[in-house]
């Protein structure tokens, strides 16, 4: 009771303040398992996120206790005389808002104890999950049955729904696909609040999509995910090289064994841009050893910069003993520079789940809870040196302030169908520039010097005529995203319609305005 008073209260404050028409009624009477909240601790979480440089208060949040739970809020929004926008929230680790609201509720989909637990099929090698399920205990859920999702993100505190709405991709991309193209089935509510299972051949259109399309055609509220034997152990490996074209040449050669027999090829190949010495012992993980500390200047690096290749070999405690043999003849293949192999050996789950421990030390030292102007691209493979010329050897000068990903993937490996976009190329890099901005007295190391650095990075692209797509994109204006999703943007726009027709979902991605409001700020 007190609960529903502080709503109706909170509800009509929000009406004077903005001027909200909503009649706080249609909240009041929506009847769920789990539970509405308008307690300052939820408004003030979900009015946060990762990158740290936005903040929306929505007017309630969503505990739901099932997927019936968020159809009856969406419902209600969508057979509102008045309306109001409903966005799901995940781990809340976007950067730019994606997840606020500032007319609406927020459905925080992670941290629910009430929602079904993942079950798997040891049979069909699947586990379905709950849509906020963390990544972390889908794969602590799965290893009990010695299985393992095939396809990651480098980081296992984000919800299967987030990473599933861009689409989710780390080194085993070039091999398996993206996250999205490993999903066999999902329970989705749509815009209009029903409650609809998908898969390739059923509610097609729904499926492909939601995979990638940020939000903008319903909540993930189940997903069916494909599992392959979980290795016990990973040889995980780190070479240098200070010639660009000979990086990318192996990086490339490497992808290219995706078809090949499993001992043929490594599990997994990233790689990332040394600009900065502070930096061979990222954040990521500190993996070079202390005692020997690799020197730029020692490497003879060319105009300064340095690559690493990084790449692992899973294997079976029982097949121990041919290992060190199979990467040995994988290595031969490879023209980095001699003596600057780094290797280690650790248990499975340790690899996946590196770059907690990296967070932690990061909180230890509080400095995870600081702006982060993350920039992350997919760069087509033919202009990838240019790139490399104007940005890590241009734009960068010799200090960055955070860890540079690149690596290679596999275009044949992400479905034509789903919302996502890439560059229109066999092979496309990610170059993902994974900023923290701090207010230390170092002026590249702030908030402004970097998201000028961004802007600069993006304008050099487009002079360039790099045709260069936004990952985990974020625009302001709907032209941009017209030119975003370029000829995807048909189809896009046809299936907003057909599953969120008066724009209720999502609308912090700032895509489109929603139908009850179209003046209002997109926040
Ligand atoms: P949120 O930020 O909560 O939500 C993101 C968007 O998805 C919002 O628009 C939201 O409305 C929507 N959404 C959330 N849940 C659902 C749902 N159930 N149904 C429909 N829509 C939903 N990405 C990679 O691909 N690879 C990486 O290696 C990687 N590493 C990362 C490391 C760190 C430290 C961080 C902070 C992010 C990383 N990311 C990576 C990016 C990450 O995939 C995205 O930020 C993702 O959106 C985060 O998921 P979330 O659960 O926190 O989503």
């Amino acid at each position: 009771m007190a609960t529903r008073f502080l709503l109706a209260f909170a509800i009509c404050r929000l009406i004077v303040t903005v001027g909200l028409t909503l009649d706080p009624t249609e909240l009041l009477r929506l009847e769920v398992e789990g539970f509405l909240s308008v307690e300052p601790a939820d408004l003030g979480a979900a009015s946060r996120d990762f990158g740290g440089m936005k903040n929306a208060e929505p007017l309630a949040v969503l505990h739901p206790a099932s997927a019936e739970d968020v159809a009856r809020l969406v419902k209600a929004a969508y057979e509102s005389g008045q309306g109001f926008t409903v966005s799901a929230r995940g781990h809340g680790h976007s950067i730019k808002g994606q997840a606020m609201i500032t007319h609406g509720v927020v459905v925080q989909m992670s941290g629910s104890k009430k929602v079904a637990p993942p079950r798997v099929s040891e049979k069909f090698m699947y586990v379905d999950v709950w849509g906020g399920e963390l990544w972390i205990d889908v794969l602590s859920s799965t290893l009990k049955y010695g299985l393992a999702p095939k396809s990651w993100t480098d980081y296992l505190y984000l919800s299967v729904g987030g990473t599933l709405s861009n689409a989710g991709i780390s080194g085993q991309a070039f091999n398996h696909g993206p996250q999205i193209s490993n999903i066999y089935e999902l329970d989705v509510v749509t815009g209009k609040g029903e409650l609809l299972t998908c898969t390739e051949k059923k509610n097609s259109d729904l499926y492909h999509g939601v995979l990638g399309g940020l939000g903008q055609f319903g909540i993930i509220t189940r997903a069916r995910i494909a599992l392959e034997n979980a290795p016990h152990r990973v040889r995980w490996i780190r070479v240098l090289y200070s010639n660009f074209s000979v990086f990318t040449q192996d990086q490339e050669y490497l992808i290219s064994l995706h078809g090949q027999a499993a001992t043929q090829k490594f599990d997994y190949v990233e790689g990332f841009v040394i600009v900065d010495e502070g930096l061979i012992n990222n954040w990521r993980s500190s993996f070079f050893s202390p005692r020997n500390p690799v020197k730029i200047s020692s490497l003879n690096a060319d105009g300064g910069v340095l690559y690493c290749l990084e790449i692992t070999k899973n294997y079976q405690e029982s097949n121990a003993n041919t290992i060190d043999q199979e990467v040995g003849v994988l290595l031969k293949k490879l023209n980095f520079i001699p003596a600057s192999e780094f290797t280690t050996d650790l248990p499975y789950v340790d690899f996946l789940d590196r770059v907690h421990k990296a967070e932690l030390k990061l909180r230890a030292k509080n400095l995870w809870d600081v702006p982060h102007p993350w920039l992350n691209l997919f760069v087509p493979k033919s202009r990838i040196a240019d790139f490399d010329k104007g940005v890590f050897k241009g734009i960068l000068g010799d200090k960055t302030s955070g860890p540079i990903l690149i690596y290679p993937m596999n275009k044949n490996k992400w479905g034509v169908k789903n919302s996502v976009v890439t560059p229109d190329e066999d092979i496309f890099y990610l170059v993902a520039f994974l900023r923290s901005a701090l207010d230390n007295g170092d002026e590249t190391q702030t908030l402004n010097y970097l998201t000028n650095q961004n802007n600069r990075i993006l304008k050099f692209c487009s002079d360039a005529g790099i045709k260069a797509k936004q990952y985990l994109p974020h625009y302001t204006t709907q032209q941009q995203w017209m030119d975003h999703f370029g000829d995807k943007w048909t189809v896009f726009s046809k299936r907003k319609l057909e599953f969120d027709p008066k724009h209720i979902l999502a609308t912090g991605q700032r895509i489109f305005k929603p139908f009850f409001n179209p003046s209002a700020p997109l926040l």
